[in-house]
């Protein structure tokens, strides 16, 4: 079947007083009807950069989109004006932050704000939008949605708010959700229900989902394919099942590594991947994770791996893959 959204070789860069970061450096991504796709890696890898590049939210200058094409329902979003962009927001593709009031305005009632969203993108009548509206509070489990539509954002509790927030995104029944880091700030329990939530919006409403976490617990609750991001580039995707029980890349094991598990006391045992990542104002040429692998060759330094097709699904990019590396125990797998 044809994808809903092909991001194919994305290139985006910011210009800076010291010089060009290379945020984005070559990223594919794919995403089919009614998927749920995960795009992980720590802050700064270009993951959050790639999501808001589809609809254009970094504003240019300083941000540069330098190549690439993006392909939603076969059009490439980066060819259309600025204009055409924002009629695609908020109907055929909504967005959620970590952050409700980034999107929640303040001064208004939640009801007033989800209406306008209604009447921003359809010619609905007041009664017919405010009827769509309860329905969609009731929808993402928010009880008293009559009562609701007239409170404001500050008499809604945290994981409330961000439920109010998805009812405003998904009220257009837009083809693509992007999720950024939506259970972030969130403590644990609500965290699972917004996961239940968007899973469950996704069987009711067929959305598709792009999902942008830094938190692998996350993943493996709500993803069906899986794309790992370092640097700026895609150093590993595949479907969830092979990226947890068949990873390949160092860097996908070091974030595995790194899902805090109960340890002594109760207390989370996390252990993070030493060292940073390296700056994109100047990318190493080799393979940008050698400064923090344990596997690193001297070929790693001198040239960028390619791409390793592993299956259909699962491509990893490391020079481990190569027929003439040495064989080493995965440590996730114990397998060679
Ligand atoms: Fe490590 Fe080399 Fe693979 Fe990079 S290419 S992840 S440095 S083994
Ligand atoms: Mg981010």
């Amino acid at each position: 079947s044809e994808a809903l959204l092909k991001i194919d070789d994305l290139h985006v860069s910011f210009a800076t007083y010291a010089g060009k970061v290379q945020a984005v450096r070559g990223v594919d991504l794919s995403l089919e009807k009614g998927e749920i796709v995960a795009v992980v890696g720590e802050s700064g890898c270009g993951k959050s950069v790639t999501a808001q590049t589809i609809i254009r939210l970094n504003p240019s200058p300083p941000c540069s989109i330098d190549g690439g094409s993006i392909l939603f329902q076969g059009t490439d979003l980066t060819s259309l004006p600025i204009k055409e962009i924002r009629k695609l927001r908020g109907s055929k593709i909504g967005m959620i932050f970590q952050d409700p009031m980034t999107s929640l305005d303040p001064t208004k009632q939640v009801g007033t704000q989800i209406i306008e969203a209604i009447r921003r993108h359809e010619k609905v009548s007041k009664k017919e939008a405010f009827a769509r509206s309860v329905e969609m509070l009731e929808l993402v489990g928010i009880s008293n949605p009559v009562e609701r539509m007239k409170q404001y954002p500050h008499e809604f509790s945290g994981g409330m708010r961000q439920r109010a927030m998805i009812a405003m995104a998904l009220v257009c029944h837009p083809e693509l959700l992007i999720a950024d880091e939506p259970t972030t700030a969130l403590d644990v329990t609500i965290q699972a229900q917004i996961v239940d939530l968007l899973l469950s919006l996704r069987e009711k409403l067929g959305t598709s989902i792009l999902i942008i976490t830094h938190d692998m617990g996350v993943v493996a609750d709500i993803a069906d394919r899986v794309t790992i991001m370092y640097a700026g580039m895609v150093v590993e995707s595949g479907t969830v099942e092979e990226i947890f029980y068949n990873p390949r890349h160092p860097y996908t094991w070091g974030l595995l590594k790194s899902i805090p598990k109960p340890g002594v006391n109760g207390k989370e045992r996390l252990i993070p991947i030493d060292g940073t990542p390296p700056d994109l104002l100047d990318p190493p040429v080799g393979c940008p994770f050698a400064d923090r692998c344990d596997y690193a060759m001297a070929v790693c330094r001198e040239q960028m791996p390619e791409t390793t097709q592993l299956s259909d699904t699962h491509q990893t990019r490391c020079w481990l893959r190569h027929q003439l590396a040495p064989k080493i125990k995965n440590p996730i797998t114990g397998r060679e």
